[in-house]
């Protein structure tokens, strides 16, 4: 291939894909390079801690486009390749092997690297993120000789790998280092009802604990120490405590950021000719009141390869879209949709323990953002109150028997 493209695109995950896919709907014939540190063609991450982990969908169904779709669209794909520097100034990338690739405008579309515990043990053989096929399958390779599996962090991941290993009929215990699951983006009546539904269905979830090292033996992972000192038997041990965005090479090249590359209301970073979208992006979100946030979904990043992708064409669109987000645990579907950040009252419409029913979120009596459970008529109708910056009667919010469409302004 040409050692210079027009538009070169690194990470080859969701946004790296949409963005490419958007280029070429919107009649750019230009050369683009779509370049992952992967072996992979672009696939969906969500199922690996969900259908694809419990063995439910093989790789080719979770695959973005078939193979053959990007040499149909004059995409190259440059796959299993790294890139580590950033020269701004020339317009220019240099991969891990040294070789260099110029570019006229650059799409940085890198995700994040998972944040590991750094106690004693966490390089041990069998403590494992859920961040890329290969962790995964590294993970399905050994479930034939686990027993026991111990997963440190209450976040969706965690969770989620919580409801696939029961099923599969292991042991699981889930620690959460805070007083409730899910804590950092949904509120107390959300963490409790999967906290009762994940006991319920045999994990024993504990809250409030702090691991103080992982014991091993012959390189392998045998347990979990807690800090009060009780040890937990483990085979495997799965690390769900987040992810640090991979963008060292753009700050080394001089971009503003550190948790996260800033960029404005069209993606472009603070360095000529450079976007950034995904999970790696930090911006100011209209549905967080304007505060720069990172969002690590699958909604945020293809709707920002959208918003880049059209501003490099000349078609400048400020990224405004509402946030939207799902998870399904056991029969359990979860939607969210806005931002519950800074909410200052809940309002539960339904009835949990009937497995079917919504947290309203609101700020100033404001709807700001619904989870909603079983509940898929709430998650639609629910997004118009919060566009529309709705103030709805409480209590008839509280009936679940009025549908939210009739409270829409
Ligand atoms: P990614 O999809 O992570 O892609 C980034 C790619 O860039 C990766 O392949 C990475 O290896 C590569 N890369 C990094 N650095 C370099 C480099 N220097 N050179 C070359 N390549 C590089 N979101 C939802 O909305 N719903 C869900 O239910 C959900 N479930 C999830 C479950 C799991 C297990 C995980 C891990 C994520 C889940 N997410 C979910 C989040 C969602 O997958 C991410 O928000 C989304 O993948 C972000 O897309 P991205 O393009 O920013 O990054």
């Amino acid at each position: 291939m040409n050692n210079r493209v027009d538009i070169a695109i690194v990470g080859a995950g969701h946004g790296g894909a949409q963005a490419a896919i958007m280029l070429r709907q919107q009649k750019f014939d230009g050369s683009i390079a779509l370049i992952g540190d992967e072996p992979d063609y672009p696939y969906e991450r969500p199922p690996l801690s969900k259908e694809y982990f419990a063995g439910e969908k093989p790789f080719e169904r979770i695959m973005i486009r078939p193979g053959k779709f990007w040499a149909e669209r004059d995409v190259s794909m440059m796959l299993g390749r790294r890139v580590t520097d950033v020269d701004a100034e020339r317009h220019e990338l240099t991969f891990a092997d040294g070789e260099t690739l110029a570019y006229g405008h650059l799409i940085w579309a890198t995700g994040g690297t998972p944040r590991m515990v750094n106690c004693p043990g966490h390089d041990l053989s069998s403590v494992h993120a859920v961040r890329t096929r290969a962790d995964v399958d590294a993970m399905m390779a050994k479930l034939d000789t686990v027993e026991r599996v111990v997963i440190i962090g209450g976040g969706y991941i965690g969770l989620e790998a919580a409801a696939v290993l029961t099923k599969l009929g292991k042991h699981v215990v889930l620690l959460e280092a805070l007083d409730r699951v899910l804590a950092r983006v949904a509120g107390p009546e959300l963490s409790h009802f999967y906290e009762s539904e994940h006991r319920a269905h045999g994990v024993d979830l504990r809250t409030g604990v702090t691991v103080a090292g992982i014991t091993g033996d012959q390189g392998r992972a045998t347990g979990v120490e807690l800090a009060g000192g009780e040890t937990i038997p483990a085979d495997m041990v799965i690390v769900g405590i987040g992810i640090i965005p991979a963008v060292e090479p753009l700050i080394e090249a001089g971009a503003e950021g550190g948790n996260g590359v800033l960029v404005d209301a069209n993606c472009r970073t603070s360095l000529p000719d450079i976007f950034a979208i995904g999970d790696c992006a930090a911006h100011a979100n209209p549905f967080a009141d304007g505060a720069t946030i990172r969002l690590e979904s699958v909604q945020n990043a293809n709707d920002q390869a959208t918003v880049a992708a059209k501003t490099i064409l000349g078609h400048p669109v400020p990224y405004d879209a509402i946030p939207w987000f799902w998870s399904n645990q056991y029969d359990l579907k979860l939607q969210t949709v806005g931002l519950s950040t800074g909410h200052d009252a809940t309002i539960v419409r339904g009835e949990p323990a009937t497995r079917s029913f919504s947290v309203v979120y609101l700020k100033d009596g404001r709807v700001i953002a619904l989870d909603c459970v079983n509940a898929t008529k709430d998650y639609v109708q629910g997004r118009k109150l919060i566009v529309g910056k709705t103030k709805p009667d409480p209590a008839k919010l509280a009936d679940a028997a009025v549908p939210l469409k009739e409270l829409a302004a």
